[in-house]
């Protein structure tokens, strides 16, 4: 059998029309550039209401090990794993650093109950997640939870990600994955090839091609300026 050029072409058209009507959703869902508004959540308004204008915020460090009961979709209780003094000192570096470029000032403090966000260290195996911010249950802080025994602290998942990836979240920042809000960067899927990866955003999934960013990216120092001002 021979095809005629003519129907090659009226095949090929086809072919094309189909492709584009069925993948075109899925590329326009999410904007193929970076921007800011891709990774600043909705609950910044809630953040900036709570705040009330106040620049200072307080942070504890959570160095006992005493029982919490985290919102995750209802009460889960965990068990906090302290954290050695050089994370701590870890934490406080980057907490310190991120200060340097916006607007908010971040303190420590000796007592939960002064704090703003407390920072929790726990060690469960049983679950994939790395990490996860809630509010505390009676609503007066938020608990950024770090899990040190899931991720295999690799080269590619070094401690800075991870803590930089919470505390963006605590601070504002959504995954660019995220569509809840109406917008996101790159796919939808997190692990996908086309979605953003850490060396765009540490507020990504994926892993960046060639080394793994230790702090935040241009991109996620943008938005938090966004949201908090300059320093
Ligand atoms: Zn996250």
């Amino acid at each position: 059998m021979t095809i005629s050029l003519k129907n090659y072409f009226y095949f090929l058209f086809f072919v094309l029309i189909t492709f584009f009507i069925f993948c075109y959703p899925l590329f326009s869902a999410c904007t193929q550039s970076l921007n800011t508004q891709g990774i600043i959540s909705d609950w910044v308004a809630k953040d900036k209401a709570y705040l009330n204008g106040r620049k200072k915020l307080y942070y504890y460090f959570e160095q006992e090990s005493i029982d919490y009961i985290l919102n995750i979709d209802g009460p889960i209780k965990v068990r906090s794993d302290p954290f050695y003094s050089q994370e701590v000192a870890l934490g406080k570096a980057l907490l310190n650093e991120v200060d340097k470029y916006i607007g908010l000032d971040f303190f420590q403090v000796k007592t939960r109950k002064e704090a703003d966000f407390i920072i929790l260290g726990v060690c469960e195996r049983e679950t994939v997640l790395d990490g996860i911010v809630t509010t505390s249950l009676d609503g007066t802080k938020a608990i950024m939870t770090l899990n040190g025994c899931n991720t295999p602290f690799s080269s590619k998942h070094p401690p800075e990600t991870l803590f930089l990836h919470e505390l963006g979240h605590v601070l504002g920042l959504e995954h660019p994955f995220d569509k809840s809000d109406g917008d996101c960067i790159g796919s939808v899927d997190p692990w996908s090839e086309g979605s953003a990866h850490t060396g765009h955003t540490l507020m990504a999934y994926r892993d960046p091609p060639g080394k793994v960013r230790t702090f935040f990216t241009e991109l996620d120092i943008l938005a938090l300026q966004e949201i908090w001002g300059r320093n």
